[in-house]
């Protein structure tokens, strides 16, 4: 006898590949592989961790009622109409587990964030992959995938690994075109990043439709990435599922206090969100201006850029540069993007620094 069998739909999962900090050769480098605030986090949420870190024999508040209540008193919300997780991450695992199982189908567009496929095969659902428009968000094809056998569309908004953003009006379409028992998930966590801090409008379909949930994250703006807190909004009966299926206590103390206190921190992030318009305008133009040697970013509304390689200089020889000097981006051929790098926003020094290999990097390549 050999031993206990995974589901084979378990054997199907991809292992999730997070973002490096070291280069090949096991140097620290300059880490613009995961999309984390570069400007570091919040004083004053860094001192509420440490004031919070001292008590480690007590359980976390399970039911987070201080931080659903600074949600819901920051952004206009309902308390009791808010879940949380271990980082956003769980509460899309927990939509999928509260709404699809085996057989059941879940949709994503082709170049979408990793987690929404390995989130459908663990419940044992079936993957279906909507096609991009020129890597964007393409409405049509999503509303063309659903069968009916769709159980929930994941669409991060902006859109991770492109950056692409789907306006309110495109939203609205895909929403009307849905069946009422499809779950349809806005994952925001790149959403405060949205130039003129535009809303797609998913909030306020969160609060009156019966199958949106929003979710948001402490990890980038708020610059909490360590700590694991993220959230979501939706309908009481959506939300009610979902807190069936959720580990009761998933968000650590010490994390919350910090949340807390990041909540409150306005100047930091809005000090995050200019720093990042600023410099991913300036990135863009940078990259467009490379455009002979058929380097082209894809245009982005959150804190990183998509540049894609379709000239002699090949995003593989581009990653390698980089990684020579010091600088670790994301290079995505397990996500159908062998010609693609993804480059976060750094700081002022290091944004120019990657955009500086990449001109030295055209130059030997031509
Ligand atoms: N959604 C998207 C689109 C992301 O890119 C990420 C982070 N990689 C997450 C969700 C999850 O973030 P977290 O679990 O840190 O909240």
């Amino acid at each position: 006898m050999t031993g206990p069998v995974p589901k084979p739909w378990i054997m199907e999962i991809a292992p999730y590949v997070p973002g490096r900090a070291t280069t090949d050769s096991g140097k620290k480098a300059i880490k613009l592989s995961s999309n984390e605030n570069p400007l570091g986090t919040s004083p004053a949420a860094r001192a509420a961790f440490e004031a919070a870190s001292g008590t480690l024999e007590r359980y976390p508040d399970a039911s987070a009622t201080d931080l659903r209540e600074s949600l819901a008193a920051r952004h206009g919300l309902d308390p009791a109409r808010i879940i949380y997780g271990n980082g956003s991450d769980e509460v899309l695992h927990l939509a999928a587990g509260a709404f699809a199982g085996p057989g059941d189908e879940v949709i994503f567009v082709k170049y979408g964030f990793a987690v929404y496929e390995i989130a459908a095969r663990r419940v044992g659902a079936v993957p279906v992959i909507a096609p991009d428009a020129d890597y964007a968000t393409d409405v049509d094809a999503i509303l063309a995938a659903v069968t009916d056998r769709t159980r929930i569309i994941y669409v991060a908004n902006p859109n991770n690994p492109t950056g692409t953003y789907a306006s309110k009006d495109e939203i609205a379409r895909l929403h009307a075109g849905l069946r009422p028992d499809i779950l349809l998930v806005l994952d925001h966590a790149y959403a405060e990043y949205i130039d003129g801090q535009n809303d797609d409008g998913g909030m306020a379909l969160a609060e009156t439709a019966s199958n949106v949930l929003v979710t948001r994250t402490f990890s980038k703006m708020y610059g909490l990435a360590a700590e694991r807190i993220g959230w979501g909004y939706g309908a009481p009966a959506l939300i009610e599922a979902m807190h069936r299926i959720r580990l009761p206590f998933s968000i650590t103390i010490a994390g919350t206090a910090a949340a807390l206190a990041a909540l409150g921190d306005t100047e930091f992030v809005e000090h995050t969100r200019t720093h990042n318009a600023e410099w991913r305008r300036w990135f863009s133009d940078e990259i467009a201006k490379l455009g002979n040697a058929g380097l082209r970013p894809v245009p982005s509304q959150a804190n990183f850029v998509l540049v894609l390689f379709e000239g002699a200089l090949t995003a593989e020889v581009a990653y390698k540069g980089l990684m020579e000097a010091g600088y670790i981006v994301r290079w995505l051929p397990g996500q159908g993007l062998p010609h693609g790098l993804r480059i976060t926003i750094g700081t002022e020094q290091e944004t120019r620094g990657v955009a500086g290999v990449l001109r030295d990097l055209v130059e030997r390549a031509g």
